[in-house]
């Protein structure tokens, strides 16, 4: 015996020696764990770049670089309790890949865990939501998904908040980065009953003001679905559908982190590696981190 009869910890050593798809910090099994991360490798639906099905395991590569004590928080992400489950297996069919994230997200929320989901596409969101009452919702977004069918698919990622309005009800949801909408969504009785915070509103008033609002409007539980493209093209090059004039990392972090204690699940999507310089996957993979290190730090105050 290496050790002399003495037990010791050295899963995070004996790790970092191999090659491994796995979120670096994610030593916790299933049972142990409060943060349950697992990929869905999907993008059928995506109406112009396509590639995000190749997201979840870019995320897990770019993280590999990061330390896992996270100095902003004095959090040490590896005495978190993270687990990676892998990917979901999809199909091309969103009927099925929606019900079997409906299913083992399900499973996660009974058992008092947040799913910490990597896309693929943002039509992925509206598995994890049939699970969810009683909350709010923020999403980080540059469009408004707002259409009520696409393609004709009422589940295509064009229509995730729609969809999200008829699960979660009126003035539950806050979508934050929005300069891309049809002329359609926006005349539809339906499109006031989602707070619709621009990108030019977040740049005016100031990310202090937004959070200030998102916190009179929201509940004490938050779905958090952060659509990459909500970002600015410069922070996040590799992206489905990108447009410009976007949010800042600053800004987008800065809301993640004052409503982390309050987040019951959690996903990031759109994100495409074949479009990319690198710099989308670190940011997500960085995401993680301020997501699970600020909630800690809130939890032992
Ligand atoms: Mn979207
Ligand atoms: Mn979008």
């Amino acid at each position: 015996m290496g050790s002399y009869g003495k037990k010791e910890d050295n899963a995070a050593e004996l790790i970092s020696h191999f090659s491994h798809l796995k979120i670096a910090d994610a030593l916790s099994d299933y049972v142990d764990s409060d943060y349950v991360i697992f990929g869905v490798p999907f993008d059928n639906t995506s109406s112009y770049r396509r590639g995000s099905r190749l997201a979840p395991n870019s995320v897990r590569s770019a993280y590999d670089n990061l330390e896992s004590y996270e100095v902003n928080y004095n959090i040490d992400l590896l005495n978190c309790k993270i687990c990676d489950l892998g990917d979901l297996p999809v199909y091309e069919d969103v009927d099925y890949v929606l019900s079997e994230i409906e299913t083992v997200t399900d499973i996660i929320f009974r058992d008092g865990k947040i799913p910490v989901m990597l896309g693929g596409e943002h039509s992925i969101t509206v598995g994890a939501l049939r699970n969810v009452k009683d909350a709010s919702m923020i999403i980080i977004d540059a469009h408004s998904d707002f259409r009520d069918s696409y393609m004709d698919n009422k589940f295509n990622h064009a229509c995730v908040t729609r969809r999200a309005l008829e699960l979660l009800g009126e003035n539950r949801i806050i979508s934050i980065g929005t300069r891309s909408t049809s002329y359609e969504e926006i005349n539809s009785p339906e499109y006031h009953n989602v707070r619709f915070i621009s990108a030019n509103e977040v740049r005016k008033n100031g990310i202090d003001a937004v959070i200030d609002e998102i916190r009179k409007r929201s509940k004490n539980r938050i779905y958090f679905s952060i659509d990459m493209d909500g970002f600015d093209p410069a922070y996040a090059p590799g992206v489905g559908t990108p447009e410009p004039y976007g949010l800042t990392s600053v800004d987008v972090r800065s809301i993640l982190t004052a409503f982390s204690d309050k987040i019951i699940g959690f996903d990031i999507n759109e994100m495409t590696p074949l479009y990319d310089n690198g710099n989308t996957p670190m940011l997500a993979a960085k995401l993680i981190q301020d997501f699970i290190a600020s909630r800690e730090a809130y939890l032992k105050k």
